[in-house]
């Protein structure tokens, strides 16, 4: 291979004629342009102009689903023409380009967006985001992003607070999203149970590597037992309880026959929030149980580890201080841009367990100084990474904890008022008691046939879909679809809960008329 190159590819640099760049005055004028202050100025004040009329918009809106080819003739519409030269500047063509992106996004600031787990953002994360923009500061090495990862520290101790953990003795570190958390913090106790995986790719061990989850987990954490090589098959299931739950008192005799069958279960993941119904596994519980046999506590609060800023809530995490580590996704319940996302970990020597070869000479520095103990590329997947706690750093320095508490707690009393509203639906039917701000539920009258319940809820989600003025989404709940809704945007009243509930009666009712559920 090395010898091919040699041969084919690799030309004697010396040999070759010096490169010519065609320049002219016009083109360097209107590269300059592109960079003008002064346009950036023009721009982001139409722009804001925009956004501002977005917001204030409250009228009832889920989603404008376009049809994809005609979206992208839409799309292409707007492109300048291909040319030679710089296009000149079109302030309606950045007017246009802005409102087609504003009209066929889901309307999360619309009190009529019940659907998923991101946010409405606070507006001015969005701000602060529009500024990271600008300065572009990447934050895996202190160089690069000297005020992020400082507030990366900050955040962390300021979240700890209600972790619980020993102050100076935890990690945190920034990742693209729950999903890629998850992957690194499985691939941290995998290498802590499993130090021969990473350089030789072998196991001595006394038997083979295993994780046990519960029945709801995220499809992040199966999909990360495949790619690191534990294999799909190798997941042991927690039973869960009515509610949702790991059953922790089961969980005993499973991970007794898991190790029968020669399985070595080196970690336990519990949600904190599982994504169908914002359920909370007993970490206390199964924190006893994994610290009896040496397996790391991973705890998947993607979703509701912001409960912790509650202190009406925050007990739904008790046990947390006792995990190994946890994910936590600001992007959801903290109300930020996606992706912003923490990985905390109890002990801060394995966040670099996870990546254990030294990287590359270009990064890591020889001559180690002060500043190279806040550089976070040899504990992330990531090389360059957005500042991503910014606009989490900033909201909580201009207004404190209350904002996030509040508007946690009150998306969560929504929710429970909802589900007070479907109790007293005879024609619906509901599934849990909310422990969060997730709620599912089927549109069930009498009469109609169990073989129907499931499909009647798919159609009844696509339909009220495609009307577009409520966005809700729909989940599998032992192994009958439901609805579901996710309260993120405190405009939502249990007044919008019931026009959606109308809403859906009259879908259901036509669909079942209709005989449409062929
Ligand atoms: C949302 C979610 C994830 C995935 O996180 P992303 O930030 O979307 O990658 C993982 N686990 C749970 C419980 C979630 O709710």
């Amino acid at each position: 291979m090395v010898r091919q190159m040699e041969d084919d590819n690799v030309t004697d640099v010396s040999e070759e004629c010096p490169p010519s760049y065609p320049h002219s005055a016009e083109a360097k004028e209107s590269l300059f342009a592109a960079f003008d202050p002064a346009l950036f100025r023009r721009n982001s004040e139409a722009v804001v102009a925009r956004l501002e009329s977005h917001l204030a918009d409250l009228s009832v809106r889920g989603l404008d689903l376009s049809d994809p080819g005609a979206l992208s003739r839409a799309a292409r519409a707007l492109m300048t023409t291909e040319r030679e030269t710089i296009a000149d500047f079109d302030d309606k063509r950045l007017a246009a380009i802005v409102d087609l992106y504003v009209r066929t996004g889901i309307q999360v600031h619309s009190p009529g967006y019940m659907g998923r787990q991101f946010s409405g953002t606070v507006p001015l994360a969005g701000v602060v985001d529009f500024v990271g923009s600008v300065v572009n500061q990447p934050s895996s090495y202190y160089e690069a992003g000297q005020l992020p990862i400082t507030a990366e520290r900050i955040m962390a101790d300021e979240l700890n607070r209600f972790i619980g953990w020993e102050p100076g003795r935890f990690a945190m570190v920034t990742t693209s999203g729950g999903s890629l958390a998850n992957l690194t913090a499985l691939l941290a106790a995998r290498n802590r149970a499993c130090p021969g995986i990473w350089a030789r790719g072998e196991h001595r061990g006394r038997g083979r590597p295993a994780i046990a989850v519960g029945e709801d987990v995220h499809y992040s954490v199966t999909r990360a037992a495949g790619i690191l090589g534990i294999g799909e098959s190798r997941i042991v299931r927690l039973p869960l309880d009515r509610r949702g739950r790991i059953a922790a008192r089961r969980v005993p005799a499973v991970l007794a026959a898991a190790e029968r069958r020669g399985l070595e279960v080196f970690c336990m993941v519990a949600s904190a929030g599982t994504t169908a119904l914002g359920a909370f596994d007993p970490i206390d519980e199964l924190a006893g149980i994994a610290a009896g046999r040496g397996i790391w506590l991973h705890v998947d609060g993607a979703h509701g580890a912001s409960l912790l800023v509650s202190d009406a809530l925050r007990h739904r995490l008790r046990g947390i201080e006792k995990a190994d580590s946890l994910t936590w996704d600001a992007h959801k319940l903290m109300f930020v841009p996606a992706p912003c996302t923490m990985l905390f970990y109890r002990n801060a020597q394995d966040a670099p367990g996870a990546f254990q070869r030294r990287v590359a000479s270009y990064v890591f520095d020889e001559e180690p100084d002060a500043h190279c103990e806040f550089d976070s590329g040899d504990r992330n997947v990531e090389c360059t990474k957005r500042p991503m706690i910014m606009p989490l750093w900033t909201l909580w320095a201009m207004y404190g904890r209350a904002l996030f508490a509040e508007k946690i707690e009150h998306l969560c009393r929504t929710t429970n008022e909802a589900y007070g509203v479907l109790t007293e639906e005879p024609d619906f039917e509901t599934l849990h008691q909310p422990e969060a701000n997730i709620l599912c539920f089927r549109y069930r009258p009498q009469g109609i046939g169990e073989d129907q319940v499931h499909r009647l809820q798919l159609r009844i989600r696509k339909q009220v879909r495609l009307a577009g003025r409520f966005f809700i989404s729909k989940v599998n709940v032992r192994g009958v679809a439901a609805l579901r809704v996710v309260l993120m945007n405190h405009q939502v009243s249990a007044e919008h809960f019931r026009m959606l509930l109308a809403e859906i009666r009259t879908t259901g009712e036509r669909l079942l008329r209709d005989d449409d559920l062929a």
